[in-house]
């Protein structure tokens, strides 16, 4: 079974073919990066615009890559939400057109899945249940992945993404867009404890996140003149670090019976917190799983692999399925907290 990948839910258009037994026939990423570096942030309508641009191209790319026509594709799989509207109804109305015009089955898949599976690409042994921590542009939570469609929510964050939070401290560093690598190599020069910063939450009895109080302890860190830009960088990165995993081991010294401790998302891209992640897991006795850098940041290999899974538990979708701009993986917790959170 040959899956068709499309992405287009924030600033990166991409598409990629992936087998459903895990193989990447080809896959290719066009970012906007350079159009919204100006405006220091994703602006909606340029990205819209730049998706219907560069996404039937991208899709005739990878084909030729393979050397495959879209008849020998078995199954379309396109990110529904969430995300950007205007980019994720390119995406999804481009993937029903496939379809329809092709004969072949139509999977919508939340990006988020997308990301949450995407470990499971990277590494085929990984079976559920596993504890995922997911930290990307737009959230920072633990799920229980139990299986495609089947998640529960653990913890999420009451303000800011961990991303965001890497976002918004490039920004008040004057180190550009996007900010999360930037944030990370600065801080390679730098002294992690130069700078006291808070651990917002951590050692509290409850679950979530918070990242907006250590913002705004960055704020005042850089306007007081007394650190370097790389100390600031490094402290900044290690309270995130603390966070992360005072929150993620409190969760596994509860779950004893997860088969991994696994991180997704852009922010998993950072080698000091996959490095800090993997002593937690080691801790706990329990393996550690992170994709590759490319798949821990949007592509389109996880949105076929996610409608891959999706396919073989019988989860196909018909061309009526709406695009949302907002989508829970676990709408019951999502509920329960209320409206935000
Ligand atoms: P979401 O997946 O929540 O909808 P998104 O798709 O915009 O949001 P991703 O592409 O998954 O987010 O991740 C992008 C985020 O990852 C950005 O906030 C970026 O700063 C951050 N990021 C990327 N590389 C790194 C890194 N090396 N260190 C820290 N953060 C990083
Ligand atoms: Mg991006
Ligand atoms: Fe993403």
């Amino acid at each position: 079974t040959i899956i068709l990948g499309l992405e287009s839910s924030c600033d990166e258009t991409a598409a990629a073919l992936v087998t459903a037994d895990g193989r990447i026939l080809a896959h290719r990423l066009a970012t906007q990066e350079e159009a919204h570096r100006p405006y220091g942030g994703v602006v909606p309508e340029i990205a819209a615009r730049a998706h219907v641009e560069a996404l039937s191209p991208l899709v005739e790319a990878v084909l030729a890559d393979a050397d495959m026509t879209l008849d020998q594709v078995d199954v379309i799989a396109a990110t529904a939400g969430p995300g950007l509207i205007g980019g994720v109804m390119v995406g999804l109305v481009t993937g029903k057109a496939l379809a329809h015009a092709a004969g072949k089955p139509l999977v919508a898949v939340n990006h988020l899945e997308g990301h949450a599976l995407s470990p499971r690409l990277a590494d085929p042994s990984l079976q559920f249940p596993y504890l995922l921590l997911l930290v990307s542009g737009g959230h920072c939570q633990l799920l229980l992945v139990r299986g495609p469609g089947d998640y529960a929510r653990l913890a999420t964050t009451i303000d800011d993404a961990s991303g965001e939070a890497f976002d918004k401290t490039a920004k008040l560093l004057g180190l550009g867009y996007p900010g999360g690598p930037a944030v990370e190599k600065a801080a390679a020069g730098g002294d992690p404890s130069a700078v006291p910063l808070p651990r917002p939450l951590v050692g509290t009895a409850e679950p979530h996140f918070s990242f907006a109080g250590l913002k705004s302890a960055v704020m005042r860190a850089a306007q007081s003149g007394r650190y370097s830009t790389e100390d600031i960088a490094a402290s900044f990165q290690q309270a995130v670090i603390d966070c992360l995993v005072d929150r993620t081991g409190r969760q596994l010294a509860s779950h004893g019976h997860v088969t991994a401790l696994v991180v997704a998302g852009g922010v998993a891209a950072n080698q000091s917190i996959r490095a800090a992640l993997e002593s937690l897991a080691s801790q706990h006795g329990l393996p550690f799983v992170a994709p590759p850098l490319w798949l821990c940041t949007d592509n389109a290999a996880m949105i076929a692999w996610a409608g891959a899974e999706r396919y073989a538990a019988g989860l196909v979708d018909d061309l009526t399925v709406p695009a949302r701009p907002r989508w829970p993986l676990d709408p019951a917790a999502e509920k329960a907290r209320g409206a935000g959170v």
